[in-house]
């Protein structure tokens, strides 16, 4: 190993869509998230495809969740992502939860808890979503999720809520 690769992070980040080929959306993120200068993968996930959230009047989703290796601090991957968000169409809307081309959240990063203004980790629903724990619960069976615990304790205290594995 590089010394300068000491220092690199496991972080992983949920990739969600309901607009515009989401199964299409999610590949194109994935490939521009690899590209991006201090990033790598490490693992991706199935494709899932869930319920939606909040407003009901929308398509559903397709949801995945992807382990990189990072030297980014994580603002800075935060704003990688929310380009990548812009460069698929996000259109950002006053209604929370509605439809979006591209949801790229920071999920966890290594051992961190992050309170800053524009930057919740563990990312504050984390617990509550099937969409996000079955595909983590895929590629990391056996992570601990700082500050929340086990993955396999979150994941028998959470419903599936229609959720459904893609092939
Ligand atoms: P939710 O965060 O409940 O999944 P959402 O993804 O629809 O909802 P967005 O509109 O995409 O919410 O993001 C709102 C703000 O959340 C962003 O501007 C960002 O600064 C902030 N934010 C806080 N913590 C995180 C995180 N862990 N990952 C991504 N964004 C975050
Ligand atoms: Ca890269
Ligand atoms: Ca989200
Ligand atoms: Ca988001």
């Amino acid at each position: 190993m590089k010394n300068s690769e000491i220092d690199w992070v496991a972080a992983y980040i949920g990739l969600g869509s309901n607009l515009a080929n989401p199964a299409e959306q999610i590949k194109s993120a994935r490939t521009a998230i690899t590209q991006i200068a201090g990033v790598k993968e490490l693992a991706f996930s199935s494709l899932y495809h869930s319920l939606p959230m909040g407003p009901k009047d929308q398509p559903d989703y397709v949801n995945a969740v992807m382990c990189v290796a990072t030297d980014l601090p994580p603002m800075d991957l935060l704003r990688c992502l929310q380009r990548i968000e812009n460069d698929q169409g996000r259109i950002r809307k006053a209604e929370r939860w509605g439809a979006r081309t591209l949801d790229l959240d920071v999920l966890i990063y290594g051992d961190q808890l992050i309170e800053l203004p524009d930057l919740s980790v563990p990312h504050p629903g984390l617990a509550e979503r099937a969409f996000v724990l079955y595909p983590l619960y895929e590629i990391a069976p056996h992570i601990r999720v700082p500050g929340k615990g086990d993955i396999a304790d979150l994941l028998a205290q959470c419903s599936m809520n229609g959720l459904k594995r893609l092939d």
